[in-house]
């Protein structure tokens, strides 16, 4: 197995197999740059650029990772992606002396991950997110509508989506404030205006798109995937009591705008493609544009951790995994382009919340107390049927391969107490 010279614990998420990238900033001071996680460091790409270590590509005579964002890297393609991991590969494999021998190098280019801050990986045009989980989606039509309705007619035929906002998306480790605003109770003849009650956490996988498409110009099938530059982790905040006064007819609003949370780090598609699983079945067989030959999905296990504030530590509330979409990444590509809609660099497409069929395999607590019916059981005695103020929700997801792991990090965040209004 490929090792690096920097030491990597089996469990650790980021072997020299992995090689997610960031964009950090150094405690002590400087700039937003770009760099890649290995083991408990972060190799500074910049400083590597500056050495001249990526004059041998077609990332020569670029400032590509001296950037405060990825996007510029992002728009380079797949051709350009794997030339740069390929360098970054070499230079920190435990065979490769440039880097490893370089102490002065090695002191400038690596950093302790504990010594820096992640910021946002991109300036994100345009996020959008997709329903694509039919678990998921029975579940929440059988909960909203009941069972006769739980899945739309349109729903096995195409990606249902809609157009999230990008302005309030955070990376991990930013705290969330509980939203204010209008929502009608079953028991309530009126409308009222207050603090969600019914504040809730989706586990969803984002991706973002490295080159685009011309406006009028869809990406096909076929070629879906050389659109992905990498994946992330999103906990995409909902307010239920909010989103099911709202919703109908035109989707989800206010219930889903005020935070998105993400990883920091981006796990570039191809570090997953030992991964790769079939996705289920697929019945109705697709329209000719969503139809997608070979194994569309990967097996990314999932994980959500809830901590209350009288909690000493977290709990582990949910399991699930990628491979239970029902719509892959590149049906969900081929879809949002087909009408000729323009995707652009560093923008933010996520799946929607991943379920599985058992009940641990929910992935948002709308499904796992089925809408407070069954509340959950913390360790420390206490239930929960929504989020409660200083709630910390962490997600986690990793592919476990033979002696290593392809890890995401984790998404965390804590609810903060709604601001004090006036109805
Ligand atoms: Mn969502």
């Amino acid at each position: 197995m490929e090792r690096s010279f920097i030491e990597v614990a089996p469990t650790s998420h980021f072997p020299i197999q992995n090689l997610p990238y960031g964009v950090f900033r150094p405690r002590k001071g400087g700039a937003p740059r770009i760099g890649v996680a290995i083991g408990d460091y972060v190799l500074d790409l910049s400083v590597l650029e500056e050495s001249g270590h990526f004059l041998h590509s077609s990332l020569a005579g670029k400032k590509i990772f001296n950037q405060s964002s990825l996007n510029a890297f992002m728009a380079l393609g797949k051709p350009a992606w794997r030339e740069a991991r390929a360098i970054i590969r070499r230079l920190l494999s435990a065979e490769e002396p440039t880097l490893r021998d370089n102490h002065a190098l090695r002191e400038a280019a690596l950093i302790p991950q504990s010594e820096v801050e992640m910021l946002l990986p991109a300036q994100i045009g345009d996020y959008t997110d997709f329903y694509a989980s039919k678990h998921h989606a029975t579940n929440v039509g059988i909960i909203f509508r009941g069972k006769e309705n739980a899945l739309m007619p349109n729903w096995v035929n195409l990606p249902v989506g809609y157009h999230g906002r990008a302005s309030s998306i955070v990376v991990s480790g930013t705290d969330v404030r509980r939203p204010n605003g209008q929502m009608k109770l079953l028991e309530q003849t009126a409308p009222v205006f207050g603090p969600c009650q019914q504040l809730d956490f989706e586990l969803e996988v984002g991706w973002f798109v490295g080159p685009g498409n011309a406006s009028g110009e869809p990406i096909s099938i076929e070629h879906a995937e050389d659109h992905i530059f990498g994946l992330v982790l999103v906990n995409d905040w909902s307010a239920r009591d909010i989103q099911a006064w709202e919703y109908q007819p035109l989707g989800p609003f206010l219930a889903k705008n005020f935070a998105t949370s993400i990883s920091p780090w981006v796990v570039p598609l191809d570090a997953l493609q030992p991964f790769r699983v079939q996705g289920p079945p697929q019945d109705p067989e697709p329209l000719p544009y969503l139809r997608q030959s070979g194994a569309r999905s990967f097996d990314i296990h999932l994980a959500v951790d809830l901590q209350g504030e009288k909690m000493g530590e977290p709990q582990r509330i949910c399991t699930t995994n990628f491979r239970y979409l029902y719509w892959s990444m590149a049906q969900q590509i081929a879809h949002h382009t087909v009408g000729g809609c323009n995707l652009r660099p560093g923008d933010l497409i996520a799946s929607g919340t991943i379920s599985g069929p058992e009940k641990e395999t929910r992935g948002c607590l709308l499904e796992l107390t089925w809408r407070g019916a069954e509340p959950l059981h913390l360790a420390n005695q206490e239930q929960r049927v929504w989020l409660e103020d200083g709630d910390r929700v962490t997600m986690t997801g990793w592919c476990q391969g033979d002696g290593y792991r392809i890890g995401f990090g984790e998404v965390t965040g804590r609810v903060l107490p709604a601001i004090r209004t006036n109805p």
